[in-house]
């Protein structure tokens, strides 16, 4: 399996970085009060029609609006739905798994982050994919630091979630992001150690590991976005907008309520 190669880029300055850390900050807020907003009986148009007013009330711009044609603010993927699902009619009920992926431009820099839930209480399957997923991210966000390759983010997410029996998406990947939000390198939730880009600090990076409850084969739907597994069976995705410091990883995205939105 070939996972990350080497990539060239601009590394971001201390001052654009202290510019992506302000649109982050907005982000994890406005993922936090979504996240507080799932509940039975809403739909994903209500949600995505929740998170644009929240971006533009703080003087942002919703990223994915227009982004290469998609037609909302937000991303929401419920239960055998990995990434990208369109918000519409399709009402959440309690037990779905709901994955909310959000991104926001403030004065042309991007943040974008994403996270799972229940809607109400948890199914314990549900539950369980929820904790190891978000673990993933976890382990995946510590191997970012200066010394260290983007192959180790990627080894550390998939040697977890294999241990835990799920298995992690290939088709789609973490990313560089700045003044856009796909910029290199690639950010693969697989790999080796020591594989692709040397870190250092100046690297941001979007970690999004997206792990399936059976086989790692995904599909998309007639709607040309709506990212599906292939056996039909859950899958749970969690997303971080990260900056590498001489100190290590520094989470851009935090949410400030962690009760609410289930993870930091
Ligand atoms: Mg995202
Ligand atoms: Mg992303």
């Amino acid at each position: 399996m070939s996972a990350a190669r080497v990539e060239a880029f601009r590394l971001k300055r201390p001052d654009e970085i202290e510019r992506m850390r302000a649109a982050g900050r907005i982000l994890g807020a406005c993922l936090a009060h979504l996240a507080a907003s799932v509940r039975p009986g809403i739909t994903t148009l209500d949600l995505d029609r929740e998170a644009e007013t929240f971006i533009r009330d703080h003087g942002c711009i919703p990223g994915f609006l227009g982004y290469q044609g998609f037609t909302n603010s937000l991303c929401v993927s419920i239960n055998d739905q990995v990434v990208h699902g369109i918000p519409g009619p399709q009402v959440v009920n309690e037990g779905d798994l709901v994955s909310l992926d959000c991104g926001l431009v403030l004065e042309g820099w991007w943040a974008d982050s994403g996270l799972s839930l229940s809607c109400g209480p948890a199914p314990p399957e549900v539950q369980r994919l929820i904790e190891v997923t978000r673990e993933a991210l976890e382990r995946g966000i510590a191997a970012a630091r200066p010394g260290n390759h983007i192959g180790d983010i990627g080894h550390a997410v998939q040697t977890f979630v294999e241990s835990e029996g799920y298995s992690v998406v290939r088709q789609y990947v973490g990313h560089g992001i700045g003044r856009d939000m796909h910029e290199p390198p690639q950010v693969p939730n697989y790999g080796d150690r020591g594989e692709g880009n040397l870190l250092k600090p100046g690297y941001v990076l979007a970690i999004e590991p997206m792990v399936n409850a059976g086989g790692p084969e995904v599909y998309t739907l007639d709607d040309g976005w709506t990212v599906v597994t292939r056996d039909g069976r859950l899958s749970c995705y969690f997303e971080h907008t990260v900056a590498i410091t001489e100190a290590g990883p520094e989470v851009l995205t935090l949410r400030p309520t962690p009760a609410a939105a289930g993870s930091r």
